[in-house]
């Protein structure tokens, strides 16, 4: 016996205090494991006990205390390393372990997939996760820079693609995935990311309550004086248009000006030079001042620029000619029979364009911006035989499911992606359940849950899908409306279960529903989405003189987004909800090719704050699916419990274990003999057992 840091008693054999034994610590040991109130009841004792990591088999649950819990430090990673998931209690780190020993002793890809609700912690497991192997794996022979890389590569894309949403101060607008390589040492040598949709129109549009992407509120906070005036910028967020709709650039939790230099310090690790730093926050600049352009009508209603210095910083900030840039603003050029003509907008067109301009320049640069993190991420050892023999562990973390008072193409998107892998974690958890039990040579009692495949079908299906007829729509210009769109979908998925519209409903639900809305039963509640918007936002239009304007841009990161095949290519570009299907479609296969491994993040309450108990519901549908207990080998550990197997069992293990477990008095219930592993099913026996250790 020993005495932990913190004074509670440690036993040296399982390295458990009786704290963290509050409730279980693994679900499946519970004996009702299959009921949700007695799984959230278990949470619930343990989160008042700041308990935050349970075990459902082989998935980490994680509630998030939004409170640093110090239990994140140099020694908390050391305790983890090497021991067996069952010694200790559960953590994020145990994960982190256990899956870096299964990518070297098996040099396996393994893939760690965090999932839950917007704000239920998952960014914040990924960078912890990151941390772990930046300083516990051994260091690399050469470019032992990548571990910074690694690390570093975060408060970028978080600067650009993060936002205060009113699910989560620091909300992720894209999803990521990010591999990081290994050599045959186990040392980090490289890393890649992909990003999937980042959510544009917040650019130019944040509800109440909401903030624009984090990196320009840092600017503007954070920026130097010279670099404020070499951009034009004012130092007042209240300055811009796209900074003021949500009415709240302060947040309390958020600290702009000490964030902006972490990028700073950030961007030079990943290897920007000045001049890089300097074209891209041009950029950031520009889309402020693309914002406060303002137009006005002349006598035949045609749309004016009436903010000469803007669109002055603006010329001189994307290295465009001023005149150019003024005529794209205001006139649509279209191509008729060979010819061009030139065609005036009115006003409601210029700001259409206006803004579509600054969604596209703010998202290619995010592009680029991965881009050029994968180029710095990328191993400088791509000749060295340890190169070709590396292993990949990748880190899954997108944007979490999401329910706003209104919510449109972006949640719409969100959602499906979030559906989409809980749909990939059922299929693996059950599969590889059944596998295991097959294998063990035990009967399979299936467990009930609900499969979401149906609602998968009901987006992305061919021709029937949500997404086919959102797209056949887009193909109709000039005829089809949102509306026209819902239409077509309450005729071609009336009679579906997952799926609602005012017209569809009975006269109680119907109430609830508006004429423009629809409403689909997703896996992890219902959402009610307006369509307001869903054939703009899936068709994406960028006038083609816009896409020119670009084209000549003198600025290095611009004409690298912006490339003249577009202007050439007479085939229409997918739309953006088949883009994003395909790209998830393409996850899907990566993380299959993966040996995978599930953190389930939680989250307590909605207010964002620590110190409340657990909700009995927390409204996520617990579609677990079923699991089990894999103990480690039982003889080594428990030989001391039986005269038969001490001091040492020389028979076969699995004759040992029945020995053992006779002795032990377990009872037929209680377990399942596989062929090489015992499957216990309550928590009282292993927990007996292991308090027989102590005595
Ligand atoms: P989204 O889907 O919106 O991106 P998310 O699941 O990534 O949400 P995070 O950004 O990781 O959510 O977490 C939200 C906030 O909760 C964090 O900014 C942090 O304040 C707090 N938080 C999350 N996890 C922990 C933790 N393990 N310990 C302490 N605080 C946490
Ligand atoms: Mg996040």
């Amino acid at each position: 016996m020993a005495l932990g840091s913190d004074g509670v008693r440690v036993t040296m054999e399982s390295g458990l205090t009786a704290r963290d034994r509050v409730g279980v610590q693994d679900f499946v040991l519970l004996e009702n494991f299959t009921s949700e109130a007695a799984f959230i009841e278990n949470l619930r004792r343990r989160f008042r006990e700041n308990l935050i990591y349970t075990y459902i088999g082989p998935v980490l649950v994680s509630v998030n205390p939004y409170r640093d819990l110090q239990i994140y430090s140099r020694q908390h990673m050391e305790r983890y390393r090497g021991v067996s998931f069952y010694e200790v209690p559960p953590h994020l780190f145990a994960v982190a372990d256990t899956v870096y020993r299964a990518l070297r002793t098996e040099r396996r890809d393994q893939a760690v997939m965090i999932s839950g609700e917007s704000g239920a912690g998952k960014t914040e497991a990924t960078k912890r996760l990151l941390q772990f192997y930046a300083e516990t794996c051994p260091a690399p022979k050469r470019g032992g820079a990548v571990r910074d890389r690694l690390l570093q590569s975060n408060p970028v894309l978080e600067a650009f693609g993060n936002a205060k949403t009113l699910r989560n101060d620091n909300s992720s607008r894209f999803g990521k995935y990010m591999d990081v390589q290994f050599d045959f040492k186990g040392a980090p040598v490289g890393g890649h990311i992909l990003s999937y949709l980042l959510e544009k129109s917040r650019v130019v549009h944040q509800n109440h309550g909401e903030r624009n992407f984090h990196i320009f509120y840092q600017l503007l906070e954070g920026g130097e004086e010279e670099t404020l005036r070499r951009l034009g910028l004012e130092r007042n967020p209240q300055s811009y248009l796209y900074l003021v709709k949500g009415q709240c650039a302060k947040v309390s939790s958020i600290n702009d000006k000490s964030d902006w230099k972490v990028v700073r310090k950030a961007l030079a690790v990943i290897d920007f030079t000045e001049d890089e730093v300097e074209d891209l926050l041009s950029i950031v600049a520009s889309v402020l001042h693309l914002g406060n352009i303002h137009f006005a009508a002349d006598e035949e209603s045609n749309a004016q620029v009436t903010t000469e210095n803007q669109l002055k910083y603006l010329t001189r900030l994307l290295s465009v000619e001023g005149s150019t840039l003024r005529e794209a603003l205001t006139h649509r050029k279209i191509i008729a029979k060979g010819e061009e003509l030139l065609s005036p907008l009115n006003l409601e067109q210029a700001a259409y364009a206006r803004d579509a301009l600054a969604k596209a320049v703010y998202s290619r640069t995010f592009s680029w911006l991965v881009g050029k993190i994968n180029r710095s991420l990328a191993s400088k050892d791509v000749d060295s035989p340890s190169w070709r023999s590396t292993t990949v562990l990748g880190l899954l973390d997108i944007y979490g499911f999401e329910v706003f008072q209104h919510n449109s193409f972006e949640q719409f998107c969100i959602n499906y992606c979030n559906e989409k892998l809980q749909q990939l974690f059922i299929e693996l958890t059950l599969k590889s359940e059944q596998e295991e039990y097959e294998a063990e040579g035990i009967a399979w009692e299936p467990v009930p849950y609900f499969n979401n495949k149906v609602i998968c079908d009901l987006v992305e299906e061919k021709f029937k899908g949500i997404i086919s007829i959102l797209d056949e729509e887009c193909l109709r210009p000039g005829e089809a409306t949102d509306l026209t769109f819902l239409e077509k979908l309450e005729d071609t998925v009336k009679h579906h279960p997952h799926f609602l519209t005012h017209k569809l409903a009975d006269q109680r639900t119907r109430k609830s529903l508006g004429r423009g809305e629809f409403r689909l039963l997703h896996y992890a509640g219902e959402v009610t989405y307006s369509v307001t918007g869903f054939l703009d936002k899936n068709n994406d239009l960028l006038f083609r003189n816009l896409k020119e304007t670009m084209c000549s841009s003198k600025n290095p990161i611009m004409s690298q987004c912006f490339d003249r095949s577009e202007l050439s290519d007479k085939k229409r570009p997918e739309t953006v909800a088949t883009q994003f299907k395909m790209s998830l479609l393409q996850l899907v296969e990566i993380l299959q090719s993966k040996e995978p491994a599930y953190v389930r993040c939680i989250k307590p309450n909605d207010a964002k704050q620590p110190g409340r108990p657990l909700p009995r519901s927390p409204g996520q549908g617990a579609a677990w699916g079923g699991a089990v207990c894999i103990p480690p080998p039982l003889v080594p550990r428990y030989k001391s419990l039986c005269p038969e197997t001490w001091p040492s069992w020389a028979g076969r293990p699995q004759d040992g274990v029945a020995v053992l477990v006779r002795h032990l008095g377990y009872k037929p219930e209680e377990y399942k003999m596989g062929r090489t592993k015992i499957f216990i099913r309550f928590p009282k026996t292993l927990f007996a057992t292991e308090d027989a250790l102590e005595l």
